[in-house]
C-alpha cells in the first residue's frame, strides 16, 4: 500500500512533465509559466522522496536497525531550526508560526531524529491546519524536556486519538501521506526514552506532546514499542 502510495506523486510528476512539453512546443512560453510548472514538478519530487524517506525508515525500524547518534542536543535549538527552514512551507500553508522557546533544554539525543520529530509534527500541524495559526513551545518539566506542537486544524475524535500512532493508520483520507509520520515519531520517541501523545478536539485542534527524560535514554531502554 505503501509502495502505491509513492506512485501517486510520480504520476503527478509524469502528467505535470507532459504537460510542460506540451506548453513548451507550443511555441514562447514565458519564464513566468516555465517556473511555475517546475515548481509543481518540485513539490511531486519532494513528496515522493519524503514517502520513500519514511519507507526506509520503515524498514529499518522494523529490522531493529534504529540507530541513535548521541550528542549534547538543545531541544529548542532543535524547534528553532526546524521553524527557520519551514517558512515556505508556513507560507504555502498560510500559518502563522508562534515559537515559545525558553532556556535551552538539553541532554544526550540524536539531533537529526528529533528534527525529523519536529518536522512531522509541524509538517501535519500544517497540513491538518491550513490557514489557522500553530505554536511550537519547548519547556523542562520534572525531569523531562517537553515539545509542544499545537494547531487550530480540524482535530481529531477521541477513537482515532490511539490509533494514528500505529503503522500506515490514517484518518484523512485526502490521499497525501503513507500514515507511517507519527508511526516513526512514536519508534523514536521511544528509543530515547520518551513518550508522545496528544490532546485535541475535533473542529478545534491538536496538540501534540513530545517527552524526554533529562537523563537521556537509559541502556535498554532503546526496544520499540509494539506496532
Ligand atoms: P500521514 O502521512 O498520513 O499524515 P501520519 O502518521 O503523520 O501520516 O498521521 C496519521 C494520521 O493522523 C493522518 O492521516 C491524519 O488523519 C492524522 N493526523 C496527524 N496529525 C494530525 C493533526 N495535526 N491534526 C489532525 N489529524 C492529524
Amino acid at each position: 500500500m505503501a509502495a502505491h502510495d509513492v506512485r501517486n506523486p510520480l504520476a503527478g510528476l509524469e502528467l505535470q512533465l507532459g504537460l510542460l512539453e506540451r506548453t513548451a512546443s507550443k511555441g514562447q512560453p514565458s519564464p513566468a509559466t516555465l517556473l511555475e510548472h517546475v515548481a509543481t514538478c518540485h513539490r511531486f519530487v519532494a513528496r515522493a522522496s519524503s514517502l520513500l524517506g519514511s519507507l526506509l525508515d520503515a524498514a529499518q525500524i522494523g529490522a531493529g536497525k534504529l540507530k541513535l547518534q548521541l550528542e549534547r542536543v538543545d531541544l529548542a535549538q532543535v524547534a528553532q531550526e526546524v521553524a527557520a527552514r519551514s517558512r515556505g512551507e508556513l507560507e504555502a500553508a498560510r500559518c502563522d508560526l508562534t515559537l515559545d522557546l525558553g532556556l535551552p533544554v538539553e541532554s544526550q539525543w540524536d539531533r537529526s531524529r528529533l528534527d525529523q520529530v519536529v518536522t512531522n509534527l509541524l509538517s501535519n500541524a500544517l497540513k491538518y491546519g491550513r490557514g489557522k495559526p500553530v505554536e511550537i513551545a519547548v519547556r523542562q518539566k520534572e525531569g523531562s524536556g517537553v515539545l509542544t506542537v499545537r494547531d487550530h486544524g480540524i482535530g481529531i475524535s477521541p477513537g482515532d486519538q490511539k490509533r494514528i500512532f500505529h503503522q500506515f493508520e490514517r484518518v484523512a483520507t485526502d490521499g497525501i501521506g503513507a500514515g507511517l509520520g507519527l508511526w516513526i515519531v512514536r519508534q523514536i520517541a521511544s528509543a530515547l526514552g520518551g513518550q508522545i501523545d496528544v490532546q485535541s478536539e475535533v473542529g478545534k485542534g491538536s496538540t501534540f506532546a513530545l517527552r524526554l527524560p533529562l537523563r537521556g535514554p537509559a541502556a535498554g531502554e532503546t526496544a520499540s514499542p509494539p506496532p
